[in-house]
């Protein structure tokens, strides 16, 4: 089968692999349909987090279809549509129990090498395995397009995780940080729940008018403060949701909350240290918190959001492409000229 990996000079390639499979216990084979290329996809290349091997099959976002099962697995069948987490868990140790998937111990991350748990190969190729498939995999249900589900994986999961956890409440004023996808979805997802005005903080002026056409008040970030200033009679954001993972726009995020206000940090930060100021979190009584998108406890939910109209995230995908032509869409993703790039496998 057709698959993208990363060659030997650190770029991606597409390659002819073995098909997975047979499927063992608990496991299950799936024909892609769709595979997102994310951020994550792009820091896996650079070396940001260390380097993935060559011949390391990149992407962990994908919709597809079950050509396989392997036994034990009673929940899923051949033929079934579903939709993944970007990363696996098994479903039923003390994290998984408490909603923690991310810290379970079986956990392993699609297309990342050995980054971010033991190697899991990626989905951006025609068959994908999937370990304990009934926790990692979703049904899709038949009235949720394929395109927003892909976003449930990963980007939309996220900005939902960083909207919960910052503990929005209706009316409250929200600065994003950062106008990539999961910044102009968190935006999304915090118009949707009723924030009072959302600010989008992002240099690139392309993203900034995405940002302003979904609702947000968009602004580069020199104006920032200013801008948000002006929403809260010089307060600060009662919310700042962190997506870039830079030092520099942690420090922004603490520039922007107000007192008593919350920071959800959900960019991946690869610096190994950030000086907190802490005599002004501890005299502000700020809460900082680093967020983990959870797709495996977040999908029934977003899938209903997305059915009833609440919520409509495909307006980050601004690129559709083939297999072949995945090469060619990592370097426009590259140079932000794409948001968001699916791959349409099998066209
Ligand atoms: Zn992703
Ligand atoms: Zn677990």
């Amino acid at each position: 089968m057709k698959a993208v990996a990363v060659a030997s000079d650190g770029k991606p390639e597409v390659i002819e692999v073995a098909e997975p499979g047979p499927p063992g216990p608990g496991e299950v084979v799936v024909a892609v349909e769709l595979a997102g290329i994310c951020g994550t996809d792009l820091h896996v290349l650079r070396g940001d987090f260390g380097a993935a091997p060559p011949g390391t099959i990149l992407g962990h976002e994908f919709v597809g279809c079950i050509v396989a099962v392997g036994s034990g697995v009673t929940r899923l069948l051949a033929g079934d549509r579903v939709v993944n987490s970007d990363y696996t868990a098994c479903g039923h140790c003390r994290w998984c129990r408490r909603a923690g998937h991310w810290h379970c111990d079986e956990r392993r991350f699609f297309g990342t090498g050995e980054l971010f748990g033991p190697a899991q190969a990626g989905a951006q190729a025609e068959r994908v395995l999937v370990p304990n498939a009934e926790t990692t995999l979703s049904l899709l249900d038949p009235r949720c397009p394929p395109e927003a589900a892909i976003l449930l994986s990963d980007n939309l999961a996220t900005a939902w995780s960083a909207v919960e956890r910052a503990r929005l409440e209706p009316g409250e004023v929200v600065a994003v940080i950062g106008g990539g996808p999961v910044g102009l979805l968190s935006a999304h997802c915090a118009l949707a729940v009723g924030a009072g005005s959302v600010v989008v903080v992002e240099p690139n002026p392309a993203r900034r008018s995405v940002a302003a056409s979904q609702g947000a008040v968009a602004t580069d970030p020199d104006n920032a403060r200013a801008t948000v200033d002006g929403l809260t009679g010089g307060d600060g954001a009662d919310v700042v949701i962190e997506a870039v993972g830079l030092i520099a726009t942690l420090d922004s995020a603490v520039d922007l909350v107000r007192r008593g206000g919350r920071v959800a940090s959900v960019g991946v930060p690869s610096a190994g240290t950030w000086t907190v100021p802490v005599a002004k979190a501890f005299s502000d009584e700020l809460t900082l918190s680093f967020v983990v998108g959870n797709p495996i406890s977040t999908n029934d939910r977003l899938q209903r959001m997305v059915i009833g109209g609440a919520l409509d995230p495909t307006f980050v995908i601004d690129g559709r492409t083939t297999l072949a032509e995945a090469p060619t869409a990592y370097e426009a993703a590259m140079a932000q000229r794409h948001l968001k790039v699916v791959l349409e496998v099998g066209r």
